[in-house]
């Protein structure tokens, strides 16, 4: 059943790449895997899967110490600062800055690990209330005030659309991500680039690609629904 849905997304990636002309390398599929047990995640590796995204602290570093150690591992979710010492020399890519403080943290961090992290910033493009990330015009001095941290190292932008029903509704929320990345690449700011846009779901990737993103972060559609009543 894995096998299955692994395939599909991938066929779907590589037909959204090819109605815009882009490279299938572009895209970096990340298998979402918060909840799932590691045999599911076991058995996607199997099949050559290398990016996987969890949202909490916890989990990753608990899967991390079980899995193989070529895995990347991606923390998608929203990132508390007492957390910050656990991950920072386990993820590959934080996707979820959103304050300077917990930059700052992160730089500390850092600093004590002799390593530089690499961060998306979490911009809040829909500007919805139950969100996390920062507002489209907050997003440029953010960056410049983190630039300045020696630890950390800006590679893009990442946002979580809103729920829709019809992916195409998120086409805007995609493009306004694409247009803000291109404005902060063209200030040229030292120790910053915007080579990753982190766009799109298991409800839109197709989309967010068609508009730019070039990592996907799709977890239902690989694995299945998740069920939370479970208690971890
Ligand atoms: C859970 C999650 C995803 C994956 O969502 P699906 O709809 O299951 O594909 C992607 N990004 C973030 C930040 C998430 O928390």
């Amino acid at each position: 059943m894995l096998q299955e849905n692994y395939e599909t997304v991938e066929q779907k990636i590589r037909e959204a790449c090819d109605r815009c002309g882009r490279e299938r390398s572009e895209v970096t599929l990340i298998a979402v895997s918060k909840t799932k047990p590691v045999e599911m995640l076991q058995e996607i590796y199997d099949l050559n899967q290398r990016d996987f995204g969890e949202n909490k602290v916890q989990e990753l570093t608990g899967k991390y110490e079980v899995m193989p150690k070529d895995i990347r591992w991606h923390l998608i979710g929203h990132l508390q600062q007492n957390k910050v010492k656990y991950i920072v020399d386990k993820a590959c890519l934080i996707h979820s800055v959103d304050s300077l403080r917990l930059a700052e943290t992160i730089n500390k961090e850092a600093g004590k690990h002799n390593c530089t992290v690499p961060v998306l910033i979490e911009v809040n493009v829909a500007e919805e209330e139950s969100k996390f990330g920062v507002k489209v015009s907050e997003t440029l001095p953010l960056i410049e005030a983190i630039s300045l941290l020696p630890g950390i190292s800006v590679q893009g932008l990442m946002t979580i659309a809103p729920y829709v029903t019809d992916p195409e509704e998120n086409r805007p929320v995609f493009k306004k991500l694409k247009e803000l990345s291109v404005d902060i690449e063209n200030k040229n700011i030292n120790n910053v680039t915007m080579s990753v846009l982190s766009m799109g779901m298991t409800g839109d990737y197709e989309v967010a690609i068609e508009e730019g993103a070039t990592m996907v972060r799709v977890g239902t559609g690989i694995f299945g629904e998740r069920d939370y009543s479970i208690q971890k």
